[in-house]
């Protein structure tokens, strides 16, 4: 053998090829008597494709430690996200909530239940405990039940971080995830002063975003209110880009992932997150009536993103945000230090 392999992985991909990748990300696939006669060390190291494997790092023909270096700098590249350890954290000032959607993950409380929230002391502590992160960077984003309901608790946590921060002089952000439905101007004006972005959840068109996230006050029309507001929130910020939407799909989502792009086009989103339901809270306990099988889910995203794609070759610039942060893993070497996709916990 005139090249020395490098670690990669395998797998057969079809019945033709061979898929290989790398610790760093890298990958290609190899026709199946390529792939052997790689393996068997028996490839013309002339070759275009042996050129494109050394270019890749599985196989050289230069000294193995200056590989491994290079290697090495990728590594580092792709697991970037641990050097500057935990910038992002999740407070949640209050379980309380107006909503009550299907497929709520958490404990939310109603709206007149205060027992879940929190205390000035335990948010002074916290705040404590997010600046002993040695990241430059903190993003502080709270959660819930819907934070707006203790929009004093948040402003509290804001101001508190902002202060701690004269003397820690990091990069910071603030962002609130809320169902838009309590934000009035004065709030806005506030998040806005602070820099505090505001992420949000639509689920498509009226009926289903009424049906899979009813207001308690079932009265009320949760559709209409959270429109209002994005409009009253985007005036106020002067952009859209603001506001971020991600989307949840029920049972009831299920054919429908036409409408719901189309919805968030018609409001002025240039991105959605295409999410399936998570396994928790009551997702679970309703399992019965608003679960599905995973094969439906990918059915449906599939005939969602071909759809994307089709707006996009249209000439209307859309992105999928969860085919985006694959594409990114995969086709570079940066990293997305997307929770989700981490496993247990710090790995990328
Ligand atoms: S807005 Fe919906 S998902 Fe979020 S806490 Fe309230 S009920 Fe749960």
């Amino acid at each position: 053998m005139n090249y020395q392999l490098l670690p990669f992985r395998f797998e057969r991909f079809n019945d033709t090829e061979y898929l290989l990748t790398n610790e760093v990300g890298e990958y290609i696939f190899l026709q199946n008597e390529d792939f052997h006669r790689f393996v068997d060390g028996k490839m013309d190291i002339h070759s275009d494709l042996f050129y494109d494997i050394e270019s890749k790092q599985i196989a050289t023909t230069d000294k193995v430690e200056d590989v491994v270096s290079m290697l090495a700098t990728k590594f580092r590249t792709k697991k970037s996200i641990l050097r500057d350890f935990t910038s992002l954290h999740m407070v949640v000032p209050t379980l309380r909530c107006n909503s009550s959607c299907i497929y709520c993950q958490v404990s939310r409380k109603n709206q007149d239940d205060y027992s879940a929230d929190m205390t000035k002391q335990t948010a002074k502590n916290i705040v404590k405990m997010i600046f002993q992160s040695p990241s430059p960077y903190i993003k502080i984003e709270f959660q819930g039940g819907d934070p707006s309901t203790d929009f004093e608790m948040v402003k509290y946590i804001i101001e508190e971080a902002e202060w701690q921060n004269l003397f820690k002089k990091k990069i910071m952000d603030f962002v609130i995830c809320t169902n838009l439905t309590l934000l009035n101007e004065k709030m806005v004006r506030y998040l806005k002063k602070h820099n505090c972005m505001i992420s949000t959840s639509l689920d498509g068109p009226k009926d289903l975003h009424d049906t899979n996230r009813p207001l308690q006050h079932k009265e009320l029309d949760h559709h209409a209110i959270f429109e209002k507001n994005l409009s009253m929130i985007r005036k106020i910020w002067g952009n859209n880009d603001c506001v971020s939407a991600l989307m949840t799909t029920s049972k009831y989502s299920l054919g429908r992932f036409k409408d719901i792009i189309d919805e968030y086009i018609r409001l002025g989103f240039n991105s959605i997150f295409l999410r399936s339901l998570n396994p928790y809270g009551f997702a679970k306990q309703y399992k019965e009536k608003i679960a599905y099988p995973i094969e439906d889910f990918v059915e449906n995203y599939k005939e969602g993103l071909d759809y994307i794609i089709e707006l996009n070759k249209k000439g209307t610039f859309f992105v999928e945000g969860f085919a985006a942060l694959l594409l990114r893993r995969i086709l570079t070497p940066f990293a997305t230090g997307f929770v989700d996709l981490q496993s247990p916990a710090l790995q990328e």
